[in-house]
């Protein structure tokens, strides 16, 4: 079996490609990534191999994908406050490199799993997120993982191709950068704590997020790439569990064997109050899923910090 991984030397990525190399039954694993946000190391000793370039550059995308027997597709500009200040630049790879990604797979009839977010939902404010809730996005990063859904279903429905969905909700982990602009809440939360800085919360801190540990991510991929699952539909990944940015701190301090101190900024523009994921869909496709609690998974990330 021959695997690519677009956004394979990302985050989730590079968690994936380890998953998927050391899976028996799997050949050949292959990422694709521009390392623009990515990191080369991540792979170091993965089993996968890397090839940098561009899901934009078709050329390239057609040879990788050729004798793929899945595509995962991950590649994309992943942030909300990089979307709100380059809305075209997070259109062109996120709803414009998912096109491309889907013709080269539409020439070899490659199933393809791919990447959305839970930030379609956006100013939905019924809990838990159900699929079938309309999408209201808030921001462009939103519009265009929306896109990039609509494209895979509708290639789906109009080629016939085999495709999966997903909608990751807020995915943590080893790997996941800190200490810039864009880093994820629990990535950055950790860098302050550790170096002694207190802890940035936008807005009160009772906004509440459904935290899904990387592994647990990678895991469900990889049985969807194993078993070929496709969907007609987007499908929710993430347990349907929801904790408040301030409870957040509370496990953290558990964690960590200390309370971190607590600094309130202004709420961010873009940024949804209440996430938490319907996982009646998921559980249906992927009856064996075992996802990592909280606490296991936050003391893994701050062992590798
Ligand atoms: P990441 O930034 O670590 O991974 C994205 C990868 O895509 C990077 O390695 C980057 O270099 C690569 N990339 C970007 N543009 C590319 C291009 N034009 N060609 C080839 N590679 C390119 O982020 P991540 O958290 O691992 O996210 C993976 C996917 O999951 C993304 O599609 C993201 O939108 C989605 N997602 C992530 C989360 C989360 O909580 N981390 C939540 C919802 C959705």
């Amino acid at each position: 079996m021959k695997i690519v991984v677009t956004g394979g030397a990302g985050f989730i990525g590079a968690h994936l490609c380890r998953t998927l190399a050391a899976t028996p039954g799997v050949g050949q694993v292959t990422a694709l990534d521009d390392l623009s946000t990515g990191c080369a190391a991540n792979l170091d000793g993965s089993g996968a191999g890397l090839v940098e370039g561009s899901i934009l550059d078709t050329g390239l995308l057609r040879s990788v994908v050729r004798d793929a027997d899945t595509v995962v597709h991950l590649a994309a500009l992943p942030s909300v406050p990089r979307s709100l200040a380059d809305p075209v630049a997070s259109h062109e790879v996120n709803a414009t490199g998912t096109v491309r990604v889907l013709e080269a797979c539409r020439e070899t009839g490659a199933h393809l799993l791919a990447a959305s977010s839970s930030s379609v939902y956006g100013a939905s404010t019924a809990l838990p997120k159900h699929e079938e809730l309309p999408a209201r996005p808030l921001s462009p990063y939103a519009a265009s993982k929306l896109a990039t859904e609509a494209y895979v279903l509708a290639y789906g429905a109009a080629f016939g191709l085999p495709v999966l969905p997903f909608r990751f909700f807020n995915v943590y982990g080893p790997l996941q950068p800190a200490g810039h602009a864009y880093a994820a809440v629990i990535p950055a939360f950790l860098d302050a704590a550790l170096s002694g800085r207190p802890l940035t919360v936008h807005g009160d801190g009772h906004q509440t997020r459904d935290f899904t540990y990387v592994g647990s991510v990678a895991a469900v991929l990889a049985d969807a790439v194993l078993r070929r699952v496709t969907s007609p539909d987007p499908v929710n990944l993430a347990f349907g569990t929801r904790i408040s940015l301030l409870g957040l701190v509370d496990q953290l301090a558990a964690v960590l064997g200390e309370r971190p101190a607590v600094e309130h900024t202004p709420p961010r523009p873009g940024d949804v109050r209440d996430s938490q994921a319907a996982d009646a869909r998921l559980r249906a496709l992927f009856p064996d899923a075992a996802p990592v609690p909280l606490r296991e998974g936050l003391a893994a990330t701050a062992d590798w910090f």
